[in-house]
């Protein structure tokens, strides 16, 4: 049976996996992130040296796609065929390449049976961009997590900048508006608010604000229970 789930949305660079990361520690339930399943396609795409655009050949490698999700205390491990990739995949050009294969529909249906089985198995706080709408429809809380796109790109630069890189916040903001437009119009599950979902303009709050906002409304659910 479904467990108690928390569904948050949103376009890229909302903030959406350090609030749910920091919500799911705090009220001791798994982080499931379903953006990094995305990357995981498109990283193995890529690497077999074909374009996530070219439907036809990332169709026929689906089967082969060997994906496993490990839960932990800060966040989850994602493998491909046993390799570890959770930092590997966190580059733009993969970002750029999951919103490319996420427009073919076997590749969501495979994705989103995976996500569904989680949730069956754990309660969870799962972000993505069809995860109120498509994924856990009959989720207890859904939120949809939104903010300004100078200031996505801005978090978007200071991770980058954490990890070392010097990225140009022209490029940044060009790559999330250009996802923006893809995750938002494709003609699978593309992203949008749930109808009962919580609008959070997350532009001018910190991560701990976004986080207490979650728990409280997650927490008035759980008494509701
Ligand atoms: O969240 P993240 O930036 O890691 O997601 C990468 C891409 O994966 C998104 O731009 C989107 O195209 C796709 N995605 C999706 N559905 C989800 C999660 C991610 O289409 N549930």
């Amino acid at each position: 049976m479904r467990k108690f789930a928390i569904a948050v949305d949103g376009p890229a660079g909302s903030g959406k996996s350090t609030v749910a990361k920091a919500v799911a520690k705090r009220l001791g339930i798994i982080y499931v992130d379903t953006g990094a399943m995305y990357r995981a396609v498109a990283y193995f795409c890529i690497q077999k040296g074909i374009s996530p655009l070219d439907e036809m050949s990332v169709l026929s490698l689906l089967d082969e796609i060997k994906l496993e999700i490990q839960p932990t205390r800060d966040g989850q491990l994602i493998f491909l065929d046993g390799e570890e990739i959770t930092q590997k995949i966190r580059t733009q050009e993969i970002g750029q390449g999951a919103s490319q294969v996420a427009t073919i529909q076997s590749v969501r249906q495979k994705l989103s049976h995976m996500q569904k089985e989680m949730a069956k198995k754990y309660a969870v706080i799962m972000d993505g961009r069809d995860i109120g709408t498509f994924v856990l429809p009959q989720a207890e809380v859904k939120i949809y997590m939104d903010a300004g796109v100078d200031e996505r790109a801005k978090r978007r630069m200071g991770e980058l900048e954490a990890k070392g890189e010097k990225p140009a916040f022209d490029a940044i903001r060009q790559e999330i508006l250009r996802r923006d437009e893809n995750d938002m119009n494709r003609k699978y599950s593309p992203l949008c608010k749930a109808k009962d979902a919580v609008y959070l303009d997350t532009t001018n709050m910190t991560i701990d604000e976004v986080a207490e906002t979650i728990v409280k409304i997650a927490e008035g659910k759980i008494s509701e229970v």
